[in-house]
């Protein structure tokens, strides 16, 4: 099954494709786990750098923010040993102020330094380089409440406003005071301020904040937030527990926030101040080059894993298409060496290359005995070298050549091949080999010469049928045909009544011995045919001529009438021979057929074992008889319309009284010609017809007896029965019947019967007449004289009437010897015991002659006419009344 098979390579094709897609996508997956991997340790590697730096940023910020306190550290120091040098000067505010306003020009951290007094709690400005002026009074600021340890530095918490005492300032202006106490005597104590510009720390910062997404925040070590870098609002407050938890642990570090670890921050808390520096770095964006890295790694991986994936695609595509395209061309290349025709490759130029197992079975040549070598080995020398040019001619260009070829095998036989040559072209459409398959025919041919030897000819006989004789008449009519040719169509005349009797095995006996017959009658160049049956045909092509073709005729139809031995009995055969004449040029088989069919025919009707040469005639006959059949047949569907009775009255020859009619019967053709019954019966007993005409004609006939007002003792209606009838119908119980079912004495009825039937008397025949005779029917003979009856046939028939023909009748007064006949006639029936009826009396004279003669009955024009029923009824009735008006 083709489709198993195809399923199987598809099945073998996946198989082969998975086998590269697996690889692929293992090293894809093994790709993917190694960027992972990869980008994993990358983003560790990359933190832990960022965190190294953000420690060592850290460490320079602290180091820039200790110097900057250290500077501001520096002053107070220098004011202080200003005021232990000189404590006038705490009396000399100006002067102080001036003092002081020179050290903070000289230090850009500084925005001021004051000199501040508390007493009992309250505060009072003793100097200040800036607005603040001796005397006022100021809030106690954080740094001085703890306690005081002399030339230490304490810082306040980050305050409002530029300077000291201006306590409100423009908003996001604040200022950083720095306490050291000077001195502190009972309830006085003098401290001095420096008041830090925390812009100047900001400004430490800035390098950073500018080159990293970073933020810097400088604490006071218990949290308070003293500067930053940038500000955010979110985050401006003070340190967080956890923050200072872990400083109070280690001084420096990196500090691991447990709610946010979207940055990276390092602390530094200075040893020197306490101050604590942080630094955060928002992690995303300081590793967004790495991420961008990342993503870009991933792309490209990506695309190159798209590209492996698709590339084993495609090998697993392409092995998927190779193993199907390999399975499928091994099981061709299988099919091809097992196929029982044989298969011949060669290349362009005629080289065999390969042949498969059925060559070599078929030409006997082994594979190795051929390859290398041409085809023209296989050469019987039947084939001119213009078959072999055309060939050649033909798959040279490029197209397929197709032929029956014979050729010789190597021990030498001829081979017929059917042979077709398919050219094979490469790519670029070069011709590079030719395939030859070769189907051996010699069988076929054997056959279908043998098949056409059977068609053509009988089986029986072994002559040419009527195929072969259409073919052979057509060959000879044709312009290289003989000038002329005889067709004799030959027809055995009773070979259907031996094939009954027989059986078919002797009529096949008989046809054999006839065939032997003739075959010594076939004329020079001629043929003789079997047709069919008993019909055969015999053509003449030599020495035609209708002298010629009547001698070989005369001497058929001599030859096989001849008696012949047949299981012991002798039989004779006769033949009817129709023949006809064409020339060359004139006519075709068929119509030539169909006159010798005619020619048959009329020689048929003509009485048998003899020949007829067809002509116009026998056409314009035979046709006519042709189509009365075909009428007839017609009519008989509906015979009450075609057919109708007249009646011819009999009379007594002396009295010349109506005593007895004769039925006669009338058939008007379609045509709405009126056919005569000496011309339509003759055609009706021949088919067939007759008898159910017959039977019909009675059935009309009788039931219409019954009605007639006529002498039942002494009345008599002949009716005319054929022979066909008698002889094959069982007549007699029909036409009784009919008598008994309308009560009518059979003594009323007379059959007319003529003289020529009862000449073969056959057994149907006589019981058809033996039970009318036992029932009361009368017999008459009609056309007496026609026909060859003896006196023993008369004589047991014992018929009651003889009819004398009209042709003897005609005679009177003209033919002695058929005046002298008509009295043999008569003396002929009284010696017999019958009754003479003339017929076809239409003459004074011969009334007379017959009258004198002694006959008994005379029918006649003269006296009537045949007539219909109500005519003859008429006429019935005129003559009672003439009798009784006499008697
Ligand atoms: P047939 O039986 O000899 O009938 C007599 C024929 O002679 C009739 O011709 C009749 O019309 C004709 N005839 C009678 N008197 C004269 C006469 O004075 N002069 C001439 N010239 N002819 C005369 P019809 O009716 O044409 O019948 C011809 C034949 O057809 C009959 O010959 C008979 O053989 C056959 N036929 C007619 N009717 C029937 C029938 O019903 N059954 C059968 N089986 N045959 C019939
Ligand atoms: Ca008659
Ligand atoms: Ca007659």
């Amino acid at each position: 099954m083709p489709g198993t098979i195809a399923d199987q390579t598809t099945r073998h094709g996946l198989k082969t494709g998975l086998v590269v897609m697996l690889p692929a996508l293992l090293l894809t997956l093994t790709l993917v786990v190694m960027q992972l991997i990869f980008v994993h340790l990358g983003t560790q590697r990359v933190t832990s750098e960022l965190e190294k730096e953000a420690g060592l940023l850290a460490h320079s910020l602290e180091s820039g923010v200790t110097r900057t306190v250290q500077d501001v550290q520096g002053r107070l120091r220098s004011l202080q040993d200003l005021l232990l040098h000189n404590p006038v000067l705490l009396k000399q505010p100006v002067e102080l102020q001036q003092r002081m306003q020179m050290l903070v020009a000289m230090t850009p951290q500084l925005r001021e330094l004051a000199v501040v007094g508390q007493t009992q709690g309250s505060l009072g400005v003793v100097a200040s380089s800036a607005v603040a002026q001796p005397g006022d009074a100021l809030e106690p600021l954080a740094c001085m409440q703890q306690t005081p340890v002399a030339g230490m530095l304490r810082f306040a918490a980050p305050q409002s406003g530029r300077f000291m005492g201006t306590a409100q300032g423009p908003a996001g202006v604040y200022k950083l005071p720095v306490c050291m106490l000077f001195s502190s005597q009972e309830e006085t104590q003098v401290w001095l301020i420096a008041v830090m510009n925390p812009d100047a720390l900001r400004e430490l910062f800035r390098p950073i904040i500018d080159s990293l997404p970073a933020q810097v925040q400088l604490y006071r070590h218990d949290g308070k937030l003293m500067a930053e870098l940038p500000s955010f609002a979110d985050t401006a407050g003070p340190a967080s527990d956890e923050l200072l938890q872990q400083v109070r642990q280690r001084e420096w570090g990196l500090y691991i926030s447990s709610a946010d670890d979207s940055r990276v921050t390092a602390y530094r808390a200075t040893s020197m101040f306490p101050l604590l520096l942080v630094l955060s770095i928002d992690r995303q964006q300081a590793l967004a080059a790495w991420y961008r890295t990342v993503t870009t790694m991933w792309l490209i991986a990506t695309l190159v894993l798209v590209l492996i994936l698709l590339a084993a695609a495609w090998i697993a595509w392409m092995r998927y298409r190779q193993a199907r395209m390999t399975d499928e061309l091994h099981l061709l290349s299988a099919a091809i060496s097992t196929t029982a025709n044989a298969v011949l490759i060669t290349d362009h130029r005629g080289v065999i290359r390969w042949v498969n197992r059925a060559f070599s079975s078929l030409t006997g040549y082994a594979a190795e005995q051929v390859l290398g070598r041409t085809p023209s080995i296989l050469n019987s020398g039947e084939h001119s070298a213009l078959f072999f040019k055309r060939l050649w001619d033909t798959i040279l260009a490029g197209e397929v050549w197709w032929g029956e070829v014979i050729n010789r095998s190597r021990d030498g036989h001829q081979l017929m091949v059917e042979q077709t040559i398919t050219p094979i072209r490469d790519e670029r459409g070069a011709l590079t080999h030719f395939v030859a398959v070769h189907e051996d025919i010699t069988a076929r041919k054997a056959a279908e010469q043998r098949s056409l030897y059977l068609a053509n000819h009988d089986h029986l006989t072994g002559l040419p049928n009527r195929r072969e004789l259409l073919a052979r008449l057509g060959q000879w009519m044709g312009p290289e045909g003989p000038e002329y040719l005889a067709l004799l169509f030959i027809d055995l005349d009773n070979f259907k009544a031996i094939n009954e009797t027989l059986g078919h095995g002797r009529g096949d006996e008989v046809l054999i011995g006839m065939v032997e017959r003739l075959t010594p009658l076939i004329p020079v160049g001629g043929c003789l045919s079997r047709l069919g049956g008993d019909e055969f045909a015999l053509v003449m092509v030599e020495d035609v001529g209708r002298e010629q073709a009547s001698t070989l005729a005369r001497r058929i139809t001599d030859l096989l009438s001849e008696p012949f031995e047949l299981a012991g009995q002798t039989f004779t055969m006769t033949a009817s021979i129709g023949v006809t004449l064409a020339a060359r040029g004139k006519g075709d088989p068929q119509t030539l057929l169909r006159q010798a069919d005619l020619a048959l025919y009329a020689a048929k009707h003509d009485g048998r074992s003899t020949y007829r040469i067809f002509n116009e005639e026998i056409d314009f006959n035979v046709t006519r008889r042709v189509n009365l059949e075909q009428g007839l047949r017609q009519a008989l569907k509906h015979p009450e319309r075609a057919f109708s009775m007249h009646y011819q009255p009999v009379f007594d020859a002396q009295s010349l009284k109506p005593i007895a009619a004769e039925l006669l019967l009338r058939w008007k053709a379609e045509s709405g010609e009126w056919v005569s019954p000496a011309e339509f019966i003759p055609v009706a007993e021949e088919s067939g017809m007759i008898l159910e005409l017959g039977r019909w004609q009675l059935g009309q006939v009788i039931a219409q007896l019954a009605d007639w007002e006529v002498d039942h003792a002494t009345f008599s209606l002949s009716i005319n029965i054929s022979a066909v009838q008698l002889a094959r119908d069982d007549i007699a119980s029909v036409l009784l019947g009919l008598l008994q079912q309308h009560e009518i004495p059979a003594r009323m009825i007379t059959v007319e019967v003529t003289e020529t039937a009862i000449i073969n008397l056959s057994e149907q025949f006589e019981s058809n007449l033996a039970a009318l005779a036992a029932a009361g029917v009368k017999l008459s003979i009609d056309d007496f004289g026609t026909g060859y009856a003896s006196l023993g046939n008369l004589r047991n028939l014992r018929a009651d009437y003889l009819k004398i023909d009209r042709s003897f009748v005609v005679g009177i007064g003209q033919s002695h010897g058929d005046e002298e006949i008509i009295l043999a006639m008569l003396a002929l029936a009284r010696s017999l015991n019958m009754k003479v009826v003339a017929e076809g009396v239409d003459k004074e004279h011969q009334l007379r002659f017959l009258q004198q003669a002694g006959c008994d009955h005379i029918q006649g024009y003269l006296l009537a006419k045949p007539m219909p029923e109500v005519d003859f009824m008429r006429h019935l009735q005129h003559h009672r009344q003439v009798g009784s008006g006499q008697a």
